[in-house]
């Protein structure tokens, strides 16, 4: 896999340009500021009556409502939540959108299931960090970056490379490298990667395990411990040294335990059962469901949100966290 740095992108493509962001949340505020700090003409485009137009004015940068944005922009980066991009796009993006603009995202899903549609003489591509918003920025004041992916879907003027670069570039990305992917792989990724180990599979092997533990007889208060505050420390250590370096760094009983049981926990079905889900993603049927669950007004996930609130774990991890000062409220 080729890498792009600093030297294999140049900021110049972007010196005529401006860049709309819309959004300053997580991932908006990020890359206006980064941009804004490069060098990049930023523009953010906002609702009216949103709670961040003060803030991004604050910060120094001009703040436009949506539609106006999109039209001043020559490049418009799209970072509002995934599901209501598809609205805020065909009613006030799509209609300023001229020949040679670009189209950008942080996330596929829209592009890739379909959602969006853009015409096809405007370049359509990605640039996505690989952090939290907070990270992106943190970083680049500090004078390093985090990797980020690109992806072209839609190259009408023929250097949208270039440009998704520059963007990179501005953002901070080519200062620690930039990986090219598609839409299709990005998107079928991260829905799986979040669906099957990071959040859906994490939270149910962490709950589980506080279900053992306090069914067993054991204070629940000792299973939270146990099995989710302590997760941190060896996340920490696999996202610093990989699963080997984590195993080096516990003790050899951990290790021993954990090759000898852990096969027992996640085995051959646990695989079957994620290709499922991978399959489920890849044929468009999670994609489907999503997009149903949104417009019935999210009545399933309001439920689960709801079961989970109940759940032991969380009131006896609201009373623990409250005696740690230094997690952040
Ligand atoms: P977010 O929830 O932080 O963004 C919220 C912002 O969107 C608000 O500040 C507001 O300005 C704006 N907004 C909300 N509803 C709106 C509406 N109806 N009309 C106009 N503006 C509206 O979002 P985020 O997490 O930064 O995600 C933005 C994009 O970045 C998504 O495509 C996401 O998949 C992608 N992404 C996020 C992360 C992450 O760590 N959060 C990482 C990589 C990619
Ligand atoms: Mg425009
Ligand atoms: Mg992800
Ligand atoms: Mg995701
Ligand atoms: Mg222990
Ligand atoms: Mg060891």
């Amino acid at each position: 896999m080729k890498t792009y740095y600093n030297g294999d992108a140049d900021l110049d493509v972007l010196k005529d340009k401006t860049v709309a962001v819309i959004g300053y949340g997580s991932q908006g505020h990020a890359h206006a500021l980064n941009l804004h700090e490069s060098g990049v003409n930023v523009i953010v485009g906002l609702r009216e009556d949103s709670s961040s137009w003060n803030d991004a004015e604050e910060a120094g940068l001009k703040v436009y409502e949506t539609s106006e944005a999109a039209a001043k922009g020559d490049l418009v980066m799209i970072l509002i939540p995934d599901q209501f991009q598809k609205a805020v796009y065909e009613e006030s993006i799509e209609p300023n959108l001229e020949e040679g603009n670009a189209l950008l995202f942080a996330h596929g899903f829209n592009i890739h299931f379909d959602q969006i549609v853009p015409p096809e003489n405007i370049d359509v591509f990605m640039v996505a960090p690989k952090g939290p918003g907070h990270l992106v920025r943190r970083v680049f004041t500090e004078g390093s970056g985090v990797p980020c992916l690109f992806a072209i879907y839609q190259d009408a003027s023929g250097t949208a490379k270039d440009t998704a670069l520059a963007y990179a570039k501005g953002v901070g990305g080519t200062r620690a490298g930039v990986l090219e992917t598609t839409f299709k792989e990005e998107t079928e990724t991260d829905l799986f990667g979040e669906q099957a180990v990071l959040c859906g599979g994490a939270s149910e092997l962490v709950a589980t395990g506080f279900e053992v533990l306090v069914e067993a007889g054991y204070q629940p208060e000792i299973a939270y411990f146990e099995c989710l505050h302590e997760l941190k420390l060896i996340v920490d250590l696999m996202y610093e040294g990989g699963i080997a370096g984590m195993y080096y760094s516990v003790s050899d009983t951990a290790e021993y335990g954990g090759f000898s049981r852990g096969t027992r926990v996640i085995d051959k079905d646990t695989k079957k059962r994620m290709k499922n889900i991978l399959e489920e993603v890849q044929n468009g049927d999670f994609a489907h469901e999503w997009i149903n669950e949104n417009k019935e007004g999210l009545p399933n996930l309001k439920k689960m949100r709801k079961d989970l609130s109940e759940h032991q774990i969380e009131k006896v991890g609201k009373e623990l966290r409250s005696m740690m000062d230094w997690i952040e409220k």
